[in-house]
């Protein structure tokens, strides 16, 4: 084939080629695909002669005949052992392009790699006309097909790192939606999820499972007297405090307004409480400054409630149950913590007046 022959003209002729001799059972040897790639490209007029005869004749392509057609119409040089060497690239290189055309779509980075070699030994090679044109033709093909692989690849690069990059942002939109953005700790709704986890989890293995109750004191009154901006402030800070104390397996959430809750798995409630002890001693024992004045403005005190989850209760009471804990511990004097048994010794108290 002439190299001045465009691509897409000779990939359209080598299809084309390939094509009929499929149709007529013609085995895609590199000696047939020379006669019929010559055929389709109408270069040859006795050899069109001599195929469109058999082809009206209702003849076939045995064996036989295409020897003869290739004795016939193939003008081959003196280097017989090169132009086999070339040929059995050209069929090796017919058999992949074939597997190419009938994977279709199934492209990969070996078998561009693959073409590219074999059409990168053939370019230098010299051959007399027929097999050279069928040799063109199968580097022109080679050289589309690369193309596409090299196309496919990259589109599949472009669509993995954009896959990628969605992933990264749903990962992130969905921890921004399981985050409270004041504290960056878990918000209410993660709460809710992650206590029905731990409430399962409890049920399953039959571990302890506590949870703790927190409540900002007289926070009203801080906001009142510094302003909300400085009340967010130290939210934040108890946000940071809990972050700082609690263990990778617990959960610290901001259950709303100025009230937090941390999920202990695993937790009894003697160590429950010892774990709200040193929160709340952590955070009475900052001092809390407007930074902007410098002005000291004091002490954050909490109180707490301690509860363990008991076995067949739903969230919502348990919840509750921590909760009077930490109304008890407001009640008697806040900046402290209490326990659903403190709950039920104070019940009996009362019930004893
Ligand atoms: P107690 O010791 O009984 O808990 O008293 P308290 O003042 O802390 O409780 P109260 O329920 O009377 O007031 C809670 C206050 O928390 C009222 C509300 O303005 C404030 N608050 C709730 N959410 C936020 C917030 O996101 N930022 C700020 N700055 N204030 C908040
Ligand atoms: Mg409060
Ligand atoms: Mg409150």
């Amino acid at each position: 084939m002439k190299t001045s022959d465009p691509i897409d003209v000779a990939s359209h002729c080598a299809r084309a080629a390939l094509g009929m001799m499929e149709r007529h059972k013609v085995p895609p040897t590199p000696e047939n695909f020379a006669i019929w790639y010559a055929f389709v490209a109408g270069r040859n007029p006795a050899l069109s002669d001599a195929i469109n005869a058999i082809l009206s004749g209702g003849g076939k392509f045995t064996t036989k005949v295409n020897e003869e057609l290739y004795e016939r119409f193939a003008v081959f040089g003196q280097d017989k052992a090169e132009l086999r060497e070339v040929g059995l690239r050209v069929e090796e290189a017919v058999g992949k392009v074939l597997e190419y055309l009938s994977n279709a779509g199934q492209g990969t980075a070996s078998y561009g790699a693959a073409l590219e070699t074999f059409s990168g030994r053939l370019s230098g090679g010299p051959a007399p006309d027929h097999l050279s044109e069928a040799v063109g033709a199968i580097l022109a093909e080679t050289k589309a097909m690369a193309e596409i692989n090299r196309q496919l690849e990259h589109n599949l690069e472009a669509s993995s790192t954009e896959i990628v990059r969605l992933r990264n942002e749903l990962d992130d939109l969905k921890r921004e939606a399981a985050t409270d953005a004041l504290t960056q700790l878990a918000n209410r709704k993660m709460f809710d999820h992650s206590l029905a986890l731990a409430i399962h989890n409890a049920r399953d293995g039959g571990h302890p499972l506590s949870l703790l109750m927190i409540d900002i004191d007289h926070f009203k009154q801080f906001n009142d007297t510094y302003g909300h901006p400085l009340g967010d402030q130290i939210l934040k800070l108890v946000g940071r405090s809990l972050t700082e104390i609690v263990k990778v397996k617990d959960t610290a959430a901001r259950y709303g307004g100025e009230e937090f809750a941390v999920i202990l798995p695993d937790t009894s409630l003697a160590d429950a409480m010892a774990m709200a002890e040193t929160i709340r001693s952590q955070v009475a024992a900052k001092r809390v400054t407007n930074r902007r004045t410098g002005q000291v403005l004091g002490q954050v005190t909490l109180s707490a409630g301690a509860a363990t989850y008991v076995a067949g209760e739903d969230p919502e009471s348990f919840v509750n149950r921590a909760d009077e804990a930490l109304y008890l511990a407001k009640r008697t004097g806040r900046n402290r913590v209490k326990s659903q048994e403190d709950v039920a010794v104070a019940a009996k108290t009362s019930e004893d007046l």
